[in-house]
């Protein structure tokens, strides 16, 4: 017994250094990139996003909406857009970055909804801004950090009013995703966001990532353009138990297993004083963000094959040239 002892503390002191070397790769600079976020107004998250997305070599445009709603009274907003690429489609990545006002009147730190999934789209951007130098595709890269999602989409829907649907191929939305390394997904954005769900399932299933479908999935930014027939993914993260025990609160039923009145601990957490940074981690947000990325341009691949097949039909069923008499 004591030898088993002595053996097991040798072997911890000699993992030390291994972890002394994975607290390195932690990515302390996205949770010091998150901490500017905790600030007293959304106006001034919004001056924050603009910094860091100048500071990456990337060119933000502000894009200022008349929103608000009942509670707040007219209200302006603005979405943050980063294009990256060309192309003649957009491949569509949406994360709110508003917070919510809380009931004393304070703003959320917004840290796990939805600062979380802000950071790993920029860490998606700075990637495939980066990959594309070597790899041009045939789709452009549109980021849209979206205003008010905490007043009803209104960020999402004033980008689809004032840019249209025509050009948006498909949506990769972020929300809640600040720790864990389970992908969570909903698998209710119809039917035509079906081969955008193929696409993430073949990419988990490469690269061994956790992912969960939900066919009840909680709204977000998705909804506005699901609405509007476009094809959409909404994901977010969490750690392994928290995404079942959220996932049965959802999806169970009656017969979930839950105790009556459960809440899981991530809807505690937001849109309350306790969604803070000692939640978030960087390491699990720049993994989400390299996820994204990888999405992003499977999606690319995705909707190219598509349209050779698509286009392979059409060549098959149009009248032969000159075949009428
Ligand atoms: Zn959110």
């Amino acid at each position: 017994m004591l030898f088993r002892t002595l053996a097991a503390v040798s072997a911890l002191l000699a993992a030390t250094p291994a972890l002394a070397q994975e607290g390195a790769s932690d990515r302390a600079d996205i949770v010091a990139g998150a901490r500017q976020f905790i600030k007293p107004t959304n106006a001034e998250r919004t001056q924050v996003l603009v910094g860091f997305l100048t500071t990456l070599g990337l060119t933000p445009e502000i894009q200022v909406f008349q929103g608000g709603n009942n509670a707040t009274g007219p209200m302006e907003g603005a979405n943050v857009v980063v294009t990256v690429g060309q192309g003649d489609k957009d491949i569509v990545l949406t994360a709110h970055y508003d917070a919510v006002k809380l009931r004393d009147g304070t703003l959320s730190q917004g840290i796990v909804d939805n600062v979380g999934s802000v950071m790993a789209m920029m860490e998606a951007a700075k990637t495939l801004d980066m990959a594309l130098e070597g790899q041009p595709v045939a789709h452009r890269f549109v980021f849209v950090f979206t205003d008010q999602e905490e007043l009803g989409l209104l960020g999402a829907k004033a980008f689809l009013e004032k840019h249209g649907k025509d050009r948006i191929a498909a949506v990769i939305n972020a929300d809640v995703a600040a720790y864990g390394q389970t992908i969570m997904y909903g698998e209710n954005n119809g039917e035509q966001s079906r081969f955008v769900l193929e696409t993430l399932r073949t990419l988990c299933a490469e690269r061994n990532f956790d992912c969960m479908p939900y066919p009840t999935y909680p709204p977000s930014d998705d909804r506005a353009f699901s609405a509007a027939g476009v094809p959409v993914v909404s994901m977010g993260t969490q750690d392994a138990v928290g995404a079942h025990q959220m996932w049965l609160a959802f999806n169970g039923g009656e017969n979930s297993g839950l105790k009556e009145g459960f809440v899981p601990p991530v809807f505690q957490r937001i849109h309350s004083t306790d969604d803070k940074l000692s939640y978030l981690k960087g390491a699990d947000v720049a993994r989400f963000g390299l996820f994204i990325a990888d999405l992003g341009l499977a999606l690319d691949k995705r909707l190219v094959e598509n349209q050779a097949k698509a286009d392979a039909v059409a060549a098959e069923t149009a009248p032969a040239p000159g075949g009428e008499d």
